[in-house]
């Protein structure tokens, strides 16, 4: 019988089963990514961790609206610039440019890794009118104010409220992150602009332009943009409504961004947002966490091609999509070169294990189907895995045990009279279905239509294409050490009436 669907709620710091606002669909919102560089590993993890999640909402028959948008505007620096505009004048770009150049390589990556794309992917830069409603609304319910053409929310305002309503009040300020307001008042970050607001742990929702800013509007209090933190609450209001079912992001989001994203939502809708609150842990490099302000980030194609001190070889991107399962999405993940190969190995041999299941017979002759039941048993554990908080790693162990299973009776160490043929195929769909539909690898073997396999096509076209030119030129010893050193690499080149051809 099916579990039910646990989630480890960090707002309220439980694991909660999990029922959403409607019967049989589901609204999550996930911060998406800042695209003013190119996306680090890091990055990665955070969004293959959403697309596993939504997988498997949807494998539980959820109809699920996944809206994960584009930051390209208001995200400032530690020095009060914004991300965006900083990039567009260092490389003398629009900033819209930076942010398709930004917004295509993410999508690239996002596809590389085999993670689907959300429902709704709205930009901060296409939800201005959404964004200045809200502040209005904000200022109108007494939570906001104005100063010299920006606008801050008035944390004490708020909180004054929020206290009102009792100790427990779920939308306290710093109920998410934890963090008491005096701390707040002392580690506030936003150093511009301080001497304008009320007080130090106020935030902008929305900042008046300098004359040399890139990206403004018009607005009630002048020329300006809005504050980051605010798309997030428009966006996912406009979208999923004003109360809604999962919000998720990378941990080192909770404060300010999330605490101030719900402080937003009640202090305009008095709604929280999200029901159910879920965070990512960090990729680590080195004990450190990946980061582009400190440069301690690996790329993706740094990964794949194994240009990088940090590694002695290249990793598809199918063995990093496995490496990063191996880790539940709550605890941190230390990237290394042996944790990489190790991964490696272990996504190779499961993928073997399902092409041996595919090919497996088995007669159920035997009187109890043992080894059958112990099949079933091994698939439902895993499922159950899942249905605990998405536990990717457990339910991958129970999967490696049935991976020993198969094996057993692909060599003769286990009977095949001892599995019905009917339970035979149950599991095969159902590993299908975990591995593939759930856990999104795909295997490369059989020629997945991932960028490895492009790259590859493409090198062998150039290498082809240089090995025909020295033939032309009867350059027969280039000719023949390309062909040598491709076949020692386990590639075969054939020559043919059209030209040559190659195989695996
Ligand atoms: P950014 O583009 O910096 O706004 O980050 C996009 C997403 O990646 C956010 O949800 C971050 O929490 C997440 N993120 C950033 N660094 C890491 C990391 N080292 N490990 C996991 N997630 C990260
Ligand atoms: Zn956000």
């Amino acid at each position: 019988m099916a579990t039910p669907l646990k989630l480890n709620n960090t707002l309220s710091r439980k694991k909660e089963i999990f029922e959403p606002l409607e019967a049989g669909f589901v609204g999550m919102y996930v911060c998406g990514p800042t695209v003013y560089n190119p996306v680090h590993l890091g990055n990665c993890r955070t969004f293959t961790s959403f697309d596993l999640i939504y997988r498997y909402l949807m494998y539980k028959g959820y109809r699920v609206r996944y809206v994960r948008n584009i930051t390209d505007v208001g995200h400032l620096t530690d020095s009060g610039e914004d991300k965006m505009a900083k990039e567009a004048r260092i490389s003398k770009l629009e900033p819209m440019e930076v942010a398709a150049k930004y917004a295509n390589d993410f999508h690239d990556m996002m596809r590389i890794f085999n993670n689907l794309n959300p429902s709704i992917e709205p930009q901060a830069s296409g939800h201005i009118i959404e964004q200045i409603e809200m502040v209005q609304q904000i200022i109108d319910n007494g939570y906001g104010y104005e100063v010299n053409g920006s606008v801050y929310f008035d944390v004490a305002a708020y909180e004054k409220d929020m206290e009102a309503k009792g100790d427990n009040a779920p939308h306290r300020y710093g109920a998410l992150s934890g963090r008491k307001i005096d701390e707040l008042l002392s580690e506030t970050r936003e150093l511009n602009s301080q001497a304008e607001k009320k007080s130090p742990s106020d935030f902008a929702i929305w900042m008046k332009a300098k004359p040399e800013d890139l990206q403004k509007w018009k607005s009630p209090w002048g020329v300006g943009f809005p504050g980051w933190h605010l798309e997030c609450s428009a966006m996912s209001t406009k979208y999923l409504g004003e109360t809604f079912d999962i919000h998720g992001g990378g941990n080192d989001l909770k404060f300010p961004h999330h605490e101030n994203e719900i402080a937003q939502n009640v202090g305009c809708c008095h709604r929280g947002g999200a029901r159910y609150w879920l965070h990512t842990n960090m990729l680590l490099m080195n004990g450190r966490k990946m980061s582009k302000s400190d440069g301690n980030t690996v790329t993706p194609d740094q990964l794949f091609t194994g240009d990088s001190p940090h590694l002695t070889k290249g990793y598809s991107p199918m063995a990093i999509r496995f490496f990063m399962l191996q880790t539940h999405y709550s605890s941190t993940m230390d990237l290394t070169d042996e944790a990489l190969q190790a991964a490696e190995k272990g996504y190779l041999r499961l993928m073997e294990a399902i092409r041996t299941l595919g090919k497996l017979e088995v007669s159920g002759k035997a009187q109890n189907e043992t080894v059958g039941k112990e099949l079933a048993e091994g698939m439902a554990a895993a499922f159950a895995e899942m249905d605990d908080d998405f536990n990717t790693p457990k339910a991958l162990a129970r999967v490696f045990e049935i991976v020993t299973k198969i094996n057993a009776l692909a060599g003769g160490q286990l009977s095949t009279d001892e599995v019905n043929p009917a339970t035979l195929d149950r599991l095969k769909t159902d590993l299908h279905a975990l591995i593939f539909d759930v856990l999104g690898l795909q295997d490369e073997a059989a020629g997945g239509s991932n960028a490895h396999t492009k790259a590859l096509d493409g090198v062998m076209d150039v290498l082809l294409d240089i090995r025909q030119q020295a033939r032309t030129d009867k350059n027969w010893g280039l000719s023949d050490q390309i062909r040598d050193a491709l076949s020692e690499a386990g590639i075969k080149v054939k020559d043919g009436k059209e030209g040559a051809t190659w195989s695996v």
